[in-house]
Parts: structure tokens; sequence; C-alpha cells
């Protein structure tokens, strides 16, 4: 039989972190582990993800056989459905197949998805968007990440590439995005966005708390929360613009899918609160259909660092529910099968009687229409006659 633990990570550029949850998906044990060093390989980086788990598992002092399944969030385009990570932005893995060597160590299926998709279903499974069937959800982070639920389930596109709402052009003439193209929603919402905006202000001489910290890059999230804290007026207009930007994004996909819920959350979300959905909250009715905005609601995300492990518990809880089905379909049509093969006989015997009550059936509808016929042949010629007088 198989165990009742689940083990679920969140596997980042900086860092995996990894839980235990019991079969009342309640965390029993959590661990995190550094994932790269300079110049890691991908066979490093998947010895860092085993190192984690067997963590997991000597901490709360489980055995393997009492594990159930293994799942992760991890940044990219993953082929869920093969468990192949084909590209990772900040990890060093290529077309990398890390689903075989983890059931082959464990002994258990192992589910892997792109981490903002998997963060949007642990919302909408556990957070924020419990109880809704259509959800839209933007992670604000060093990048912009984004997930869609639809009718329930995660949409994730052809070739696992869907919900890439932070390379949503919003200006064209706009600030240059990593992705090559101008303008695009991460170019001003993220953390690179605010950061960058930041700089320009402090190269024109004016002077920012958050100089420092975004000098060589993205600012850490702490520090945003404390500028924001002292009033620090260029972090103010940063975090306005990428307000605005958001609000007209999230108008575009409120009008495109009419969702049920807008989810805001992300490292800049968790350290900030409400703010980034209060700020969209006041701009978002000039950029929706007046029909749509009143079905839609804008939440904070609730899990905060945590959406991505409960995506992962919820990709194994999804995982177990469709095997059920599909074994049930299965049972179902067997069913249906044997019942058929019983039927033919007596369908077949049935069939003459069958043919013989049809072609009674017709004989009565022909009279019936005969007889309908008549009938209107008869009022058209009262009707003639009335009105020929
Ligand atoms: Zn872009």
């Amino acid at each position: 039989m198989a165990g009742k633990y689940n083990i679920c990570l969140d596997i980042g550029g900086t860092k995996v972190l990894g839980a235990v949850f019991d079969s009342n998906d309640n965390i029993v044990c959590r661990y995190k582990k550094k994932s790269t060093e300079s110049g890691s390989s991908s066979q490093n980086v998947q010895e860092v993800i085993i190192s984690v788990v067997e963590e997991l598992l000597a901490t709360s002092g489980l055995k393997k056989s009492q594990i159930n399944a293994i799942s992760a969030g991890a940044p990219g385009v993953i082929d869920s459905g093969s468990g192949i990570i084909l590209f990772t932005p900040n990890l060093p893995f290529r077309n990398y197949d890390i689903r075989t060597p983890l059931e082959e160590k464990f002994g258990v299926p192992f589910y892997i998805g792109n981490d903002v998709n998997v963060g949007v279903l642990g919302e909408y499974r556990y957070g924020a968007a419990k109880g809704y069937q259509n959800v839209v959800g933007f992670f604000v982070g060093t990048g912009m990440g984004g997930g869609l639920i639809l009718n329930g389930s995660l949409f994730t596109g052809t070739g696992f590439k869907a919900a890439e709402y932070g390379h949503m052009i919003l200006d064209p003439e706009g600030p240059l995005c990593g992705c090559g193209q101008r303008g695009c929603l991460e170019a001003f919402s993220s953390k690179q966005g605010i950061s960058s905006y930041i700089r320009q202000q402090v190269s024109r001489g004016r002077k920012s708390d958050m100089a420092e910290h975004v000098k060589e890059g993205v600012f850490r999230s702490k520090y945003l929360k404390k500028a924001l804290a002292n009033h620090d007026k260029v972090t103010e207009e940063a975090m306005d613009r990428a307000c605005h930007y958001l609000a007209v994004a999230a108008g575009n996909l409120i009008n495109t899918i009419s969702p049920d819920v807008v989810v805001f959350g992300g490292g800049v979300v968790e350290a900030t609160g409400n703010l980034i959905r209060d700020k969209v909250l006041a701009e978002i009715d000039r950029y929706c259909m007046t029909s749509i905005r009143p079905t839609v609601e804008l939440k904070t995300a609730a899990l905060g660092d945590d959406s991505n492990i409960y995506g992962s518990l919820a990709m194994i809880r999804d995982a177990e529910a469709e095997k059920k089905n599909s074994k049930s379909t299965k049972k179902a049509a067997a069913v249906k099968a044997d019942a058929k093969a019983a039927d033919r006989t007596t369908a077949v015997k049935s069939a003459s009687k069958k043919t013989g009550e049809k072609s009674t059936a017709k004989k009565a509808a022909a009279k019936s229409g005969a007889k309908k016929t008549a009938t209107k042949a008869a009022s058209g010629k009262t009707t003639s006659k009335a009105s020929g007088k």
C-alpha cells in the first residue's frame, strides 16, 4: 500500500524549499537548501533536490515506504506530462528528464510543473482563489509570472507555455524587457522594472533610500518594504507606475477571460501586503468593460511563500483523481460492453417486432398528416370564402 505522506518542493534559482504533508494536508516538516553554487551543473542541482528529500525523510523520521508521491514547481518551461524541464532561466537544466532519476531513487511518482502555474494552482486549491472556477494569477517577483485556471483546471496551453502575462506588451516604445521586446508588463512592474525606474531617477540626481539596493541589479523585498514605510518618494513613484501597468494588464485579461477572481502574489506582494491589490483596484474600472467588472474580484494571495508547495500538493491530488477517473471510466466502459453484449440477443429478437411497430407508426403518422392537410385545406377554404365577402 502506498504511503500517506507527500513531499512537496519549490525549486528556485537560489534555493530549494521542501515540506512534508500528512494525509490531512498539514505540513509536518520543512527544510530548505541553497540550490546552486557558481558553475553548478544540472547533475549538481539534481543532487541538491535529492538531498532535500533525504533530509526531509530523516528529520521527519519517515521511511521511503511511508511516502505516497513527490512533487515540485520549478521556473521555466516544463513538460509536466513527461517530467522534462525544457528550459529554465536561472538553473542549468536544458531538456532535462528530472522525473526518471527521482522516481528511481525514491520509488514513488514524481510530478513537476512551472512554479507560477503551480503557485496559482496552490492559491486555487488551498488559498485566496479557493471556491472559484476561473482564476488569473499575477506573481510579482524578480520577473512577472502568470497562471490561469479555466473551468477549474490549470490551463498550460500548447507546449506548457501559457499565461506569460509578464510579456504582454503594454507600450511598444517602452523600456527594454529581458525577452528582447519593449514595454512588456515585466519591464514596468516586476522587481526588475521597479529597480530600473529607481536607478534611472537616481542617475538624474534624485535621492532614494533604495539607491544602494538597486545599484547592482534588483532589490531584496525587505528593503522595498522599509523604503515605502519611510515614504521614499522615488520608490513610491516606482510602485505607482508598476501598479498602473499591472492594472492595464489585469483589465485586458479580465476583458479577455472574464475570470471570477484575479490574485496577486509573489515576493513583492508578500513584502507589501495588500498595497498592490489596492492600487490596482483603485484603477481597474477604467480598463474593464462595465458588463464584466461586477463579476470579478481582486485578491491578495493567501499562502505567501507556501503557494508553490501547496500547488505541488494539488498536482499530486489532481494526478491521483485523474488516475481514479480513468480507472472508473475504463470500468464503466467494460460494464457497458458486457451489458451491450447481453442485450444484443434481446435486441435482435425485438428488432423485427420494432420494425413492425415502426411501420404501423408510420402509417398512423401519414394518416394524421393527411387529416391535418385536409383540415388546413378546409380552413383555408373557409378563410378565403370569408375574406371573399
Ligand atoms: Zn518581455
